[in-house]
């Protein structure tokens, strides 16, 4: 039996070194063959063999045999479904060292804590923001949209409506691009404002039409309304187009207004090769940035973050530390950065780790190929979506997102018939009241042929169909 002091350790630690190595070898294998296996769908007996019984027991082999293979399928190269990063071989390393560690990452001073700073400053630079920027991770981008936004008000109004609350101001408007995440309208909500305070504009080839946006706050501010936040969006879920956010700078700054930019996968096309690297040009202009490291780039679920054009407002929205949480001049109190001062979590895990092992391990330049080759791919499936008799493009390619709709059938059900059959995955959605097949490629594993395999899977079920 266990005793006091052992009770949650490895009774035998020979024999759990043996059988955690036995492990980490199954999880090698299942990245090493991730080309081999497409998302299946999970056993009918599955629940019933993953019910906590008052059994306990070594559940290393049911972590293995049971629960690994029930993965989404996006490790696979065909997977084009939603916006879903296929994660990275040394992300295996980097998770496996950070649960040994077990660091807390909401402050203090240890080695995990300078890791997400140094993380922090590489993003910030990146984006082209100024050396003063701040930032922190987060979940992924809905997240860091709560924390934008929430910055956006305290710079507005001063941190004081931290105390006194949402009660005296006037009513406020987000503006957003038509077909910009839903994640702007669910931070309104929490925020307390409601999602009818998030205002849509309508596009002009693709982007945020300024016109329309500049119209549209001068009513509002006739109207009283409080133009809080323009959100620019750097790739957009739909059809993966960016917004003209020199523009929205000038209008953003000719109204004191807040920039915002959701740039939760197009945060990497900044590291491709032109013409996809100049999407986001105008970037740095923004006062906040939200992305996403768990999609494009492929860092194990989930990591996104939060960048502040000023690390100041960053502090005034967040900023609060109770007498318990007193910094102090040394010992593991110190350190000067705590991450629970630009966020609302206190105990964090270590997502940094596992950016910082992807970003050294392949560098700016091996990631922008990637970045590169999934925007090529886009366009050839956009190329043989043109030329094939049963496909229609829905709107042109641009980055690295590809929406078609079928001549004949459904194509909700062909989604679902390929996702099945594990050919393929896409999701679908709607544009002009038209159900779409959509691909949105951010998939390290993905080729020129797993493009040519997708579409002719595609035609293959329509002509089956006749
Ligand atoms: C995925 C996505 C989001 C939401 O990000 P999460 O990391 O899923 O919270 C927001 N905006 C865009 C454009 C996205 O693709």
């Amino acid at each position: 039996m266990s005793s006091e002091g052992h009770r949650m350790d490895p009774e035998d630690w020979d024999a759990f070194r043996a059988s955690l190595h036995a492990t980490l070898d199954r999880c090698i294998d299942h990245v090493q063959d991730a080309r081999s296996r497409p998302w299946q769908p999970v056993p009918d007996d599955f629940d019933r063999a993953i019910a906590i019984t008052d059994s306990p027991r070594d559940v290393l082999t049911d972590l293995t045999d049971t629960i690994l293979p029930t993965s989404t399928g996006n490790t696979h190269p065909a997977f084009f479904g939603w916006v879903h990063g296929t994660g990275q071989a040394t992300g295996l390393a980097a998770e496996l060292v950070a649960a040994a560690m077990n660091s807390n990452c909401g402050g203090r001073d240890h080695g995990a804590i300078r890791i997400e700073q140094e993380v922090i400053r590489w993003l910030c630079a990146t984006a082209g923001l100024p050396q003063d920027a701040s930032g922190v991770l987060t979940t992924g981008t809905s997240q860091a949209t709560i924390y934008a936004l929430s910055a956006a008000r305290v710079a507005a109004f001063g941190a004081g409506i931290r105390e006194t609350g949402i009660a005296g101001l006037p009513p406020l408007r987000v503006y957003v691009a038509q077909g910009a995440h839903s994640c702007m309208r669910q931070a309104m909500q929490v925020l307390g404002h409601g999602s009818d305070s998030v205002q849509t504009v309508a596009l002009t080839n693709g982007a945020m039409d300024t016109q329309a946006l500049a119209a549209q706050i001068d009513r509002d501010i006739a109207a009283g309304i409080h133009p809080l936040a323009i959100v620019g969006t750097a790739g957009s879920v739909n059809t993966g187009t960016y917004d003209d956010f020199r523009a929205l700078a000038d209008l953003a700054q000719t109204h004191g207004t807040w920039l915002h930019i959701d740039a939760a996968f197009g945060y990497w096309s900044r590291l491709a090769e032109a013409p996809w690297r100049h999407l986001s040009d105008g970037m740095e202009l923004a006062n906040s940035i939200a992305l996403d490291a768990h999609k494009w780039l492929g860092v194990q679920y989930d990591c996104g973050a939060c960048l502040m054009r000023s690390s100041a407002v960053h502090r005034a929205t967040f900023a609060d530390r109770a007498e318990y949480l007193t910094q102090q001049r040394e010992g593991l109190a110190a350190g000067t950065w705590w991450p629970t001062d630009y966020g609302t979590e206190l105990s964090r895990g270590f997502r940094a780790l596992k950016l910082w092992t992807a970003l050294q391990t392949h560098g700016s330049a091996k990631i922008g190929q990637v970045i590169t080759d999934n925007c090529k791919q886009a366009a050839l499936m956009g190329a043989l979506v043109d030329a094939s008799p049963h496909l229609t493009l829905a709107a042109p390619v641009v980055s690295n997102l590809c929406v078609f709709t079928p001549k004949k059938g459904d194509a909700a059900q062909i989604a679902a018939a390929l996702q099945i059959s594990g050919e393929v995955v896409f999701s679908t959605t709607t544009l002009d009241g038209q159900t779409c097949l959509r691909a949105a490629i951010v998939n390290h594993r993905t080729t020129s042929d797993t493009i040519h395999a997708a579409i002719a899977a595609v035609e293959r079920l329509i002509d089956a169909e006749v």
